[in-house]
């Protein structure tokens, strides 16, 4: 679980601009792939796309041999469900505790009648401390979201996106702005779900030091077109 195959991706925003054109990829489960490049490469456009947030233009992308650009209702939440992603901004609910931020990843809640109760059961409550506990914030249960630090409130982005129980983690940027020590536990967080949980991990990150020190995989996009893809043990520092 948690295979990905993109196959002649292109995405057109409405206004005409190119995000994605002509992609082409083949991931297998297990790989922590960092996708680099500059600003407006289409790295973001990538992600949004894996996760169906937005539809591409065209081409076809498998998660484990099922294509999410068909899928719809039932069949697409519950491929959704196997794909978790975490944010730049973190996406946090800022005034709520930490726990109902984690709570809030636990897929289908939303529109049940405990929702509007804020109800969660025995095992959603203890799933939420087991994904807490991954990244080691079980002592933040009770701390409203605002009063973290920057790398304390991207590792709940961590464990709410765990509570999907996910085969694939999507990270975007989910670094920039953080300080170097900061950027360090973060990424060790993301490289212990990838080597002990096996998940496969694809993340945009602007550095390149950043990307050799984590990925198994790195891949470089240009003006939307993917210019890089190789092995990390292929990779030299002057490609
Ligand atoms: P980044 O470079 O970190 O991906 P951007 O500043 O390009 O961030 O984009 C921030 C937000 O603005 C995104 O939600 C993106 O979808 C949107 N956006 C980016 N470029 C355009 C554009 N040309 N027209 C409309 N929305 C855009
Ligand atoms: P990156 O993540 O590498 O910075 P993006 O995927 O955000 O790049 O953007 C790729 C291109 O698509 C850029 O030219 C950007 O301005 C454009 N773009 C991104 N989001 C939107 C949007 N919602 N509407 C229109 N254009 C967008």
């Amino acid at each position: 679980k948690g295979t990905i195959k993109v196959t002649g991706v292109s995405k057109v925003y409405d206004n005409g601009v190119v995000g994605l054109d002509n992609i082409n990829l083949d991931i297998a489960a297990g790989e922590f792939v960092v996708i680099v490049g500059l600003s407006g490469a289409g790295k973001s456009t990538l992600l949004r796309s894996l996760n169906r947030l937005h539809d591409v233009t065209e081409g076809s992308i498998e998660i484990d041999g099922q294509d999410i650009t068909k899928a719809s209702g039932k069949e697409l939440r519950n491929m959704r469900r196997n794909v978790a992603m975490i944010f730049q901004n973190y996406n946090l609910v800022k005034r709520a505790t930490v726990s109902r931020n984690v709570l809030s990843g636990r897929v289908g809640y939303y529109g049940t009648w405990q929702s509007a109760f804020g109800l969660f059961t025995k095992e959603d409550q203890e799933r939420a401390v087991q994904s807490l506990t991954r990244v080691n914030l079980l002592d933040k249960y009770y701390t409203k979201a605002r009063d973290l630090s920057g790398g304390q409130q991207q590792r709940v982005g961590i464990a709410r996106a765990l509570m999907q129980e996910p085969a694939v983690f999507l990270a975007d940027e989910p670094v920039s702005g953080l300080d170097p020590k900061t950027t360090k536990v973060v990424m060790g967080d993301l490289k212990r779900l990838n080597e002990e949980d096996g998940l496969t991990v694809i993340a945009n990150l602007h550095s390149i030091d950043l990307a050799l020190a984590y990925a198994t995989r790195i891949v470089g996009l240009r003006g939307g077109k993917l210019v890089y893809d190789q092995p990390i043990e292929n990779v030299k520092e002057t490609d």
